[in-house]
């Protein structure tokens, strides 16, 4: 049985004060809700502040990078080991931000999957494809595609206690979410292109959609048998908004 999962990915967006404000109202507003695990990940720069923040709730943080080195001579680096010495329990991959605004290739994206479970992190692995790539019928080839990185750095056992988000990029950011049913059947295919390596490991994967989520558009996604839960970007700036998702997360299908 899956547990739902609400990750809340503030990219570049953030202050102490909204921090403050935005955990402690988060914290008493969800404070009834059970049966969906909620995620923050604000930029690094807030990471340690929002643990103490988040300390003693069951709120979980999550990072948006890490690098690919354990330690060393890389400047400006965060490492996979510290972001676990500071309690991020999640770490984002692959998004679709720095595919292609860092141009992070495939094999960064897998060794960065490998370095952070190698220390115990959550990757939260993001694919999906363009509007280009949709037009011309290549969704499933640039899923397959992403998917293998991983599978040919580490195999099927990579994504035991993991989580896929398909992020469509053509929905990211741009208020047009895929349909229910456009969602689930790309995450159906993800599910069962796992299967064919590891059908236990494919029933237990948490897939999340994400791209353009809102509290309109959620509630009818969720409803999909093979929709585990969101990844949510702005909606999730907004403390309403992303209470009101995680809400509907945490409802039975
Ligand atoms: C994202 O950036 O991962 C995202 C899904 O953003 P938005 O919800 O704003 O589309």
């Amino acid at each position: 049985m899956r547990h739902p999962l609400v990750i809340g990915n503030w990219k570049l967006n953030g202050s102490k004060h909204m921090v403050n404000d935005f955990i402690v109202a988060l914290r008493n507003k969800l404070s009834s809700v059970v049966g969906c695990d909620v995620v923050i990940a604000p930029p690094v720069a807030y990471l340690d502040m929002a643990k103490r923040h988040l300390d003693g709730s069951c709120i979980a943080l999550g990072a948006q990078n890490v690098d690919t080195h354990f330690s060393g001579a890389f400047t400006g680096e965060v490492s996979a080991e510290m972001l676990k010495d500071i309690g991020v329990k999640y770490i984002i991959i692959g998004h679709s931000d720095r595919r292609t605004l860092h141009k992070e290739s495939d094999d960064i994206i897998a060794e960065k999957f490998f370095v952070s479970k190698t220390v115990g992190l959550v990757p939260v692995l993001c694919i999906g494809e363009s509007k280009t790539e949709k037009e011309v019928g290549q969704t499933e080839d640039v899923c397959v595609h992403q998917i293998d990185a991983i599978l040919n750095r580490m195999g099927a056992k990579a994504f035991e206690n993991t989580v896929i988000a398909y992020e469509p990029i053509w929905a990211i950011g741009t208020g047009k979410s895929a349909t229910p049913a456009e969602a689930q059947a790309v995450h159906k295919f993800i599910r069962g292109y796992i299967a064919k390596h590891d059908e236990s490991i494919a029933e237990q994967v948490i897939i999340q959609y994400g791209g353009s989520v809102n509290t309109i558009n959620a509630a009818e996604l969720f409803t999909q048998p093979d929709i585990d839960g969101f990844l949510v970007g702005s909606a999730s700036l907004i403390v309403d908004s992303f209470v009101m998702i995680v809400k509907i997360a945490s409802s039975s299908k």
